[in-house]
This record gives structure tokens, sequence and C-alpha cells, in this order.
């Protein structure tokens, strides 16, 4: 521990201070510390296991890794991917140019749209909110360049500094095309113009953490004449036949009813030239070094990274996201034990119990509402370390021997649309998992009333079987509480124990939490933060979650024999340690519905009686808040 920051003034500080002061940030990533530090010791292990798997060293233990290591080996046959160039992709580029029209983009708008190519409206098929027993088809506009629509607005010198950056990665990649000169630099300029008709017309990050307003249900055909000329029935009827959707779900309503403004025929080369942009774009990455490296240079910048991972590193991100679940089911398999796994599930069981009885003593619900709180935290399905077994869809992803890392990349992109898509006509699979066992994150689903704790989180910092409960409720124990606290968040509260669209809370409690909410935004609202400020509407719930777990783990240590607070907080500000690049600090501002590490270690102590009384601390201390400033919800 630091000795000259007090840790009443500074728990963050005083606590990962000597750390922060030699740190030093990877050249491949954006931070080192935390969540980071986790990730590049679970990479490290699994990139040695892959390595083994493709020298031949030892066999994969899964039909599926065995797939993934050729899909590994590809990445890392550097020479053949050179020698190709930009050789693999040239068909489908074609193919984009070859769309003469509107009428012809209807023509072709399955194909297309299977072959992961951007059409004007994008879908998808995610639960009905208000059943989530059914799958629905979902809407919502074209993704944007930049981070967000707020970067657009005029006089944002970030936003223009970064779609210059994006301008020169693209000029560089479209040199490398069959195209003219002269063309090279219209597809530039018409992808850039239909972009910012396309950022005017979309929802902003803030409106979209507004999950309830994601639902509105429309009837088909009044959608597609909101978006005539292009005909997405007939494009629903291509792909479904019969059984294609007559009500879909708009999540973004902006997209629909100002999709006349950003697609018509006048716009209609733009559109196709920044399709055509964002498929080499996409590719790029997996053809040769040259267009690879290119292609990152806007992302690097964004988030502050230096350089792209060595190969191997490269390599193994891209087995462990297309070939997520079996990754971490053998990481969990192999690293995490069934000890571990027994006793986090006991923690999370008493922190469930732990939030009935504060439930069953609040003070601002209805009984009724209390009632199916309660109900809710009953039902909460846990999903702890990895899968039982891995999914068959994954059995399925084949990889041939003679094919180029792109092409192989291509059909595993197609056979994944395809299986999402064909999940509409089929029950919501509710033993789907989240997130995979490698990942070194937790969630809470609304939708499914489920927590997911990856075995790639259970570890030290957050947990260890060897590391003093204390620590372990300061850690794991307020993430699982924070996660458990979604259920009844401003977003959870509008979902019921089955995850459907349901409103539980009568009039008066909802505003009694809002008013309860107001005092978490003003908390953060403001605080200026590396030359930034911190939006507090934007991450209350993540606030909220926080809080939460922190009160309901204290109330867990009162209960604890021989519990040290001192370990609690101490260890509660050792997880959220990060060193981070300016660059990623401010986009995270503005897009992160979480507040930014630091301040989640430093603000919620003071809320807490608790932490006064465990390092004494007064009004003079950094981080004393007065009584009635301080929120407490759940
Ligand atoms: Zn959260």
């Amino acid at each position: 521990m630091s000795e000259k920051i007090r840790i009443q003034d500074d728990l963050y500080q005083a606590v990962n201070g000597e750390w922060l002061k030699t740190a030093i940030i990877p050249d491949d990533r954006p931070t080192a510390g935390g969540f980071a530090e986790l990730n590049e010791e679970v990479e490290k292990l699994l990139r040695k296991d892959f390595a083994a798997f493709a020298s031949g060293e030892r066999e994969a233990p899964l039909p599926e890794l065995l797939e993934a290591t050729k899909l590994y080996k590809k990445v890392l046959d550097i020479e053949r991917r050179n020698k190709e160039g930009i050789e693999p992709l040239l068909p489908l580029l074609e193919k984009i140019q070859n769309v003469k029209d509107i009428a012809d983009l209807n023509q072709k708008a399955k194909e297309l749209a299977f072959e992961n190519i951007d059409l004007p409206l994008n879908f998808g098929v995610e639960p009905d909110m208000k059943n989530t027993e059914v799958n629905s088809l979902i809407l919502v506009g074209p993704s944007i360049i930049l981070p967000d629509t707020t970067y657009y607005d005029e006089g944002n010198q970030t936003g223009q500094a970064l779609l210059g950056v994006w301008s020169q990665m693209v000029s560089a990649l479209l040199a490398k095309t069959p195209l003219s000169g002269e063309e090279q630099k219209q597809y530039l300029a018409d992808a850039l113009a239909f972009d910012k008709k396309v950022a005017q017309n979309v929802k902003s990050q803030l409106e979209w953490a507004d999950y309830v307003a994601n639902y509105n249900p429309m009837d088909l055909k009044e959608v597609a004449k909101k978006v005539a000329p292009f005909d997405i029935q007939g494009l629903l009827k291509e792909i479904w036949g019969e059984a294609a959707p007559s009500r879909v779900i708009v999540y973004d309503p902006k997209a629909i009813n100002g999709f006349a403004n950003y697609f018509n025929e006048e716009t209609f080369p733009l559109f196709l030239h920044w399709t055509y942009v964002n498929t080499l774009l996409g590719a790029s990455r997996w053809l040769s070094e040259e267009l690879s490296s290119l292609s990152t240079l806007y992302r690097r910048t964004l988030m502050g990274i230096q350089k792209d991972p060595v190969l191997e590193k490269q390599a193994y991100q891209l087995i462990g996201s297309y070939y997520a679940e079996p990754v971490g089911v053998y990481y969990g398999r192999t690293y995490f034990g069934e000890e571990a796994k027994k006793d986090v599930v006991s923690l999370v069981k008493e922190i469930i119990e732990a939030y009935k009885t504060r439930m069953a003593d609040n003070v601002f619900l209805k009984p009724e509402t209390k009632e199916k709180a309660i109900l809710k935290l009953s039902t909460i399905a846990i999903k702890m370390g990895y899968p039982d077994k891995v999914d068959p869809f994954y059995g399925e992803l084949k990889v041939e021997e003679n094919d180029s890392l792109y092409a192989s990349l291509h059909k595993l992109s197609i056979q994944r649309i395809k299986h999402s898509l064909e999940k509409l006509t089929k029950p919501v699979d509710r033993g789907e998992w989240a997130m995979p066992g490698h990942m070194v994150n937790a969630c809470y689903n609304p939708f499914a009333n489920d927590i997911t704790f990856p075995a790639a989180i259970l570890q030290k910092p957050f947990y260890g079987l060897d590391q003093s409960r204390s620590r372990n409720l300061g850690g794991i124990g307020a993430v699982i509480g924070h996660e458990i606290s979604h259920a009844f968040d401003n977003n959870g509260a509008s979902f019921d124990e089955k995850g459907n669209l349901a409103n539980w809370w009568t009039e008066e409690d909802y505003a009694a939490f809002k008013a309860l909410t107001k005092g978490m935004i003003e908390e953060f609202d403001g605080i200026s933060f590396y030359g930034g400020r911190v939006n507090g509407e934007l991450i209350v719930s993540e606030n909220i979650a926080d809080n939460g777990g922190m009160g309901v783990t204290l109330g867990i240590m009162h209960q604890t024999e021989g519990a040290d607070f001192a370990e609690y907080f101490e260890n509660w500000a050792r997880v959220w340690c990060i060193k981070a690049q300016p660059q990623y600090i401010q986009l995270l501002l503005t897009n992160d519905v979480h507040a930014p590490a630091e301040l989640r270690a430093n603000m919620q102590p003071r809320n807490f009686e608790e932490w006064y009384e465990t390092f004494g601390v007064k009004e003079t201390d950094g981080m004393y808040l007065a009584p009635e400033k301080r929120v407490r919800i759940w």
C-alpha cells in the first residue's frame, strides 16, 4: 500500500497507487491491470494449449477444437495469406458492384444478407420481450462509423479527427482494390456521406440504454410502407417462406421513421459504395499481413492501442470468438475446479437469500411488489463456470483444409447467420449461455432472469478458494450482488420472474424508486475525469447495481465470524484497478454504461456506514460524504 496516500482520502490510489506508478500498458491493448490482467493470463494458458494442438504435440480433447485448430493454423500461414492478397475477397466485392439498382438489391437481398453484406436495415432474432418463450424478429438501423451519434455533432473535434483517421484507413485499403483512383475517391466520399445520413436517423447510446424503449411491435405491412422502396416483406418471405413473421419488433423506431431520409433512389449509389467499403474493411483483417494491419488503424486510434497483437495472439482471439463455447468449455474443464464451482454457487445462493431478507425489510415498495421481487429472486437461474456440454451447433462448424483463411471465415459466418435466423421458428433455448467460460466478465440477462459467471472471472483478486472470505465478498461477492440487483434496477423493474416485459411495480413504487435513483445520478453526474465529464444518467443502472452489490455483501459481512472490513474494501478497490490509454478512457466516458473503474472503486464505499467505521473517515477526509447525501437503494 502507498504510504503517501491515505486510504481515507483515496481508497483506489491507496490500494493501487504503487502498481499504477510502474505498470506498463501492453502495446497491443488499451488497458492493463484488473480485468485486462486476468484476460492476459487466460490467454497465455490457452495460447500455449493451442500451440500444442497445432504442432501435434497434443491432441485437442474436443472435436470442435480440432476444427478450431485448423482455423488457428490458417491464421498463422502468413505466407499463403500474403500470396493471395486481396484475391479471395474479389468475387464478393464484384457481387456488390453488380447490384444495379434498388429493384436488383431487393432481388438479391437474401443472398447478400447471408453473405454478411450490409443492407439498409439490420435484422436479427431475439426473444420476444413480452413472451420470452418465443423468438421474434427485431429490426434496427445500420451501424455507424463513430462510437456514438453525439460524435457527429457540429464542433465535436474528436468525431472529426476520428473520421479523418477512418478515411485514411479506407483510402489505403481501397488502393489495394481493382478500382481506379477516381473511383476510390468517390467510394470513400459516398461511404462518408451515407454514414452521416444514417447517423442522423438512429438511436444514441443513451437511448439504447433504455431496454423497454426497444419494444415497439409493428405490423410488417406498416413497416414495409415506411421503408419502401426497400422490400423488407419480400426479403423475409424469401428467407422464411410461409413462416415469415407478419409482426416485427422495431428496436430502433428512429431508423424506421427516418428511413426515407437515408435510403432512397438518390442515395442508393452512396449506399452501395458504403456497403462495398464495409465489406472490404470487415474482410481485410484476415487477408494479407499488409491489409490486416491497414484495417486496424481506426480501432487502434480509437482505443489508443499502439500495435496489433502478434500473430499467435490474433489466431487465439479469432478461435476464441468463432468457437467461443467449446474454447470456454475446454478452459473451464481444464482450469476450473469442481470445488471452486460448488463454493461460488453456494455464495450466490447465500447472496440471493440475503437479498430476500432485505427485500422483505424494504421500506419503499408496496407489500405486493415485494412479494413479486422475492419470487423473482427465487427463480433466478445460475450459470456458473461453463456449460456441461457444447451446443451441437459448434459441431457443424467444419473447416476445409484447402480453403483460404478468408474463405473459411466466410463459410463459418454464413453458417452462423443461418443458425441465428433459424431460431425464429423455434422456442427460446434457456440453456444457452450468454458468455463463454474463458471470458473475464459476468452478466445478468433480464429477458431470462438468469446470471452467468464464466470460469475466467472466478479467480484472484475476484475469488480464491484460499483467499479470505472478506476478500471474496469484496471481490466476486460484490460482483454477484451487482448482477443480481439488475433484476430490480430501472431496466429489471420492467421484467418479471420469467424475463417477460410486464410491469410488476405500482406507480407509487416506481416514483419512490425514481426519486432514489435521482440521488445516484447526482452523485456521479458532471464529475470531471481525465478531461471529460461523467454522464450520471448513462451509468445510473450500473451504479445502482454496484450500490446493491456492496449493500448486500456488507450485510453478509456483519454475519461473518472474523469479518475483516478493511480487507473487504481493499479488495473492492483492487478488482477495479486499471491503467488505460487516455483515448480509451474518453471512449468509455461516452459509450460505457459503467462508471470509470476508479470511480466505481471510490464512490460507492462512501454511501455506507461501514466505510466510515472501518477507517475512521472524517468530514475533512477526501472520501467523506455527508450523511444526507449518501444513497442506499437495495
Ligand atoms: Zn452490470
